[in-house]
C-alpha cells in the first residue's frame, strides 16, 4: 500500500475513499480559495516556473536535492497525480453524481489553446468545480464546464487513450480529489516535470505491466507507446522479448492496447 493511501485510503486504495470527494473537505475556505486560483497560480505559474527549472537542469544537469524535496512535498501536499487505467476511470466515472469536461489548464499554458481533456467528478451534491476562476480561458460558451453523461465521459476517455493519453487522477489540496486529466508527455506539466526535472509530482498506478514471453513476438509496438521508458528488449537464441522494468513502468496500460499478441496484462504492483 502507498504512503497516500495509507494516510488517505481509511484501508483501501486513496482514490476509492469516499471521504476524499466529500461536500466538508471543498467547504473548508483555505481549499476553497487554493481550487479557485487554480488555473492561474497552480498552473500559469507553475509552467513559467518549469521553464525556469529546466533550464537550469540543462546547466547544471539535475535539481539540487534540497529543491526537488521541497517540490515533491509542496505537490504532495496540494496537488498530487496518480496514473490510473482505464478499468479504473470506468469505475470511479460511474460512481459520480455529476462529470463536467473542462478545457486542459496545461495545454492552454502552453499555447495550445482550448483542448477539453480534463473532467471535474463530483461524488455527491457539491459541485466543486463551480468555484474555480475560469476568466484566465477567456470568455467560453459553458463557462468552461460542460456537463457530460457518465458513460459519455468514458467513452471520450477510451478515444483519448486511443491517441496516446495517459489518465490521471489529482488532488485538489490533499486529500480532496476533483479531477481526472488525460495526458501526454507533450502536453502536460507534471509528466514533463517527471521526465524533465525528475520531480515527482504523481505516483505510478497500483498496476504495473507484466508481459508474458510465452506470446511476445518481439515486435516492439509496445516500447514506441511507452511514454515513460519503461519497456527495452531481451534476445534469447535469436527470438527477441519485451522487457519491463517495474520501477519505470507508471501502469498506464498504453503498451498493453497496442500489443498485437496480447501478451500484456496489467497485475496488481
Ligand atoms: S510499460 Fe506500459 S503500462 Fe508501464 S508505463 Fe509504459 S506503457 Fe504504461
Ligand atoms: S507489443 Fe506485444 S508482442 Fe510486441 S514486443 Fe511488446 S509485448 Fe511483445
Amino acid at each position: 500500500m502507498c504512503e497516500f493511501c495509507t494516510k488517505h485510503g481509511d484501508g483501501q486504495v486513496w482514490y476509492k475513499n469516499a471521504k476524499n470527494f466529500s461536500g466538508d473537505l471543498v467547504s473548508d475556505l483555505r481549499r476553497r480559495g487554493y481550487i479557485e486560483r487554480f488555473v492561474k497560480d497552480t498552473i500559469q505559474e507553475g509552467f513559467v516556473t518549469l521553464g525556469r527549472l529546466e533550464a537550469l537542469v540543462q546547466k547544471k544537469g539535475a535539481l539540487p536535492d534540497r529543491v526537488r524535496v521541497g517540490m515533491q512535498e509542496k505537490a504532495r501536499q496540494e496537488h498530487f497525480g496518480q496514473v490510473l487505467p482505464m478499468e479504473e476511470i470506468r469505475e470511479l466515472v460511474r460512481k459520480a453524481e455529476t462529470v463536467v469536461r473542462m478545457p486542459c489548464a496545461c495545454r492552454w499554458a502552453m499555447g495550445k489553446g482550448e483542448v477539453r481533456a480534463c473532467y471535474g467528478i463530483s461524488i455527491g451534491p457539491e459541485q466543486w468545480y463551480r468555484h474555480i476562476d475560469m476568466s484566465s480561458f477567456g470568455p467560453l460558451p459553458d463557462e468552461g464546464l460542460e456537463s457530460v453523461d457518465r458513460e459519455e465521459a468514458i467513452r471520450q476517455m477510451e478515444h483519448l487513450e486511443e491517441h496516446g493519453a495517459v489518465h490521471t487522477i489529482w488532488t485538489m489540496m490533499t486529500p480532496f480529489i476533483g479531477a481526472i486529466c488525460n495526458c501526454t508527455l507533450d502536453d502536460c506539466l507534471a509528466m514533463r516535470t517527471l521526465s524533465g526535472i525528475k520531480v515527482e509530482t504523481m505516483a505510478r498506478a497500483e498496476f504495473v505491466a507484466a508481459v508474458d514471453e510465452e506470446q511476445c513476438i518481439g515486435c516492439g509496438q509496445c516500447a514506441a507507446q511507452c511514454q515513460f521508458k519503461a519497456i527495452g528488449e531481451r534476445e534469447d537464441s535469436g527470438s527477441h522479448y519485451a522487457v519491463i522494468d517495474a520501477h519505470a513502468c507508471y501502469g498506464c496500460g498504453l503498451c498493453r492496447n497496442s500489443c498485437p499478441a496480447g501478451a500484456i496484462a496489467l497485475i496488481c504492483r
